[in-house]
């Protein structure tokens, strides 16, 4: 029999919000067994020996699953800062493309193993990420043994884009089959603004032969919104349901200029990816997505209490297509939102939403936990709850730190005070990837020391970064 791992005496958090003291969770073969409270005769109830047992001491901490950091662009590390204070089109045309066109297979691996490390020192358990050379990502993710879909990012303006989605499907394939489960990949057309519908369609009919789910930017500004409308008559949510893309599994990257009436062609399977963090600093506007999400979510509300009601006087319920409206967190890349850590994305979530809103009491604290949560729904693994039979991707929060002290309330505690400090251990399918405040899946100096390299090779061989003041 493998060694079993126990964490006692924890104070379990469950995906619901709800709250177990002092148990004892036994972990084998990555998955756990029980969650039971912790008693003298908890370990020996375990019927196992000293020596097919380790037992670690979790007295005072809180143990929740791990989280999904849902859209992220994770070899954008090596971008981290370099495009500050600019609108969009300058952030990407004048900052980020003329590096990124540059990136080298060896800097995409690098810059995925960064933000590995990054994710990990957060509580990151699954990432699901988009960009190119995506086959780094995946030797980035299997090394440091981190949960991952990784969907190759698809530029359908570019004339050789068939040949890229041939090159994504073989590169899929070979993930999808091979691996042990913990690397997955999907098919990721960037946005329908960079992707004509023949495209987009291509890619659903390739997702649904290769039985896997797609990952795309929508709606992300509200020129984008109008731009589509001005070009196809339609908007990029209309455009995507024509193509099938919202009837197979999709994760929608930002959609915050979503209408109301967009919200019925909504899948049962598509969940958006949100990332604040890069609205405030793109000044992408606050959207719609708040309110018709708050809307759906708050049943004490009356059905037109925001204004939400069909022409056919349908109105926008939990019971309509409110139900498919389900926002999980991401982070973007850092080349925009700098860190990749989902608890500060989500409370700046909360924040924004309230101050929307105009309403202190919309999102609490257990609605933006379940948003964390809900990540989980787009990864095909039992994954994502304190309980038996779950694969045990975990966190150990440490909150008996000068900046989440006293905890009245553990949710508030992580959501509003805590930071990567709090985070004393990580486990992927039990196995420690953090443990005791050390990530532990490589050298830390000698990733530093790569990863500025690439910075300096970037300045030297990019004329416009001698612009930029360092
Ligand atoms: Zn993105």
């Amino acid at each position: 029999m493998s060694r079993s791992l126990i964490l006692s005496n924890s104070n379990v958090i469950r995906s619901d919000g709800s709250l177990l003291y002092r148990h004892d969770i036994v972990i084998r073969d990555g998955v756990i067994q029980s969650v039971l409270p912790s008693t003298e005769h908890a370990v020996s109830d375990c019927h196992l020996s000293l020596e097919d047992m380790e037992v670690y001491d979790c007295s005072g901490c809180f143990v929740t699953s791990g989280l999904v950091n849902l859209h992220t662009h994770s070899p954008m590390t090596v971008l981290r800062g370099i495009a500050e204070d600019v609108s969009v089109d300058r952030w990407f045309n004048e900052k980020i493309w003329p590096f990124e066109s540059i990136l080298t297979p060896e800097d995409i691996y690098v810059g995925a193993k960064l933000a590995i490390y990054e994710m990990l020192d957060c509580g990151v358990t699954a990432f699901c990420d988009h960009y190119f050379f995506a086959e780094k990502i995946v030797d980035a993710a299997m090394e440091a043994g981190i949960r991952a879909d990784i969907a190759p990012t698809i530029f359908g303006a570019l004339p050789d884009w068939r040949d890229d989605l041939d090159d994504a499907s073989i590169l899929i394939k070979k993930v999808n089959d091979k691996t042990d489960g913990r690397v997955k990949m999907s098919i990721g057309p960037h946005a329908p603004y960079t992707c004509p519908p023949a495209v987009l369609a291509a890619c659903t009919e390739r997702a649904i032969e290769l039985k896997v789910g797609t990952h795309i930017h929508v709606s992300e500004t509200y020129d984008q919104v109008q731009e589509s409308i001005e070009q196809y008559g339609k908007t990029p949510f209309v455009v995507l349901k024509e193509v099938g893309m919202l009837d197979i599994p999709c994760i929608i990257g930002h959609g915050i200029w979503i209408q109301e009436e967009e919200v019925f062609l909504l899948g049962e399977d598509s969940v958006f990816a949100v990332c604040p963090k890069t609205y405030l600093k793109l000044s992408s506007g606050f959207g719609n997505l708040y309110k018709l999400q708050w809307h759906c979510l708050s049943n004490h509300h009356t059905p037109d209490s925001y204004g939400f009601v069909s022409q056919s006087g349908e109105g926008l319920t939990s019971e309509s297509g409110g139900q498919r409206l389900r926002v999980g967190i991401g982070t973007d890349g850092a080349g925009s939102s700098n860190t990749l850590n989902p608890i500060e994305q989500v409370r700046l979530y909360g924040l924004l939403a309230k101050h929307h809103l105009g309403d202190a009491s919309a999102f609490p604290c257990h609605e933006l936990w379940r948003m964390l949560m809900n990540g989980y729904a787009v990864l095909d693994d039992n994954i994502g709850e304190v309980a038996p039979t779950y694969i045990a991707d975990l966190v150990v929060w440490d909150l008996a730190t000068c900046h989440t002290w006293p905890v009245y309330d553990p949710l508030a505690a992580i959501i509003y005070s805590a930071d990567a400090r709090n985070v004393r251990d990580v486990l992927v399918e039990g196995e420690f990837k953090k443990k005791a405040g050390k990530v532990l899946i490589c050298d830390e100096e000698e990733l530093l020391q790569q990863s500025g390299g690439i910075k300096e090779r970037l300045l030297a061989a990019v004329p416009q970064a001698s612009k930029i003041k360092y």
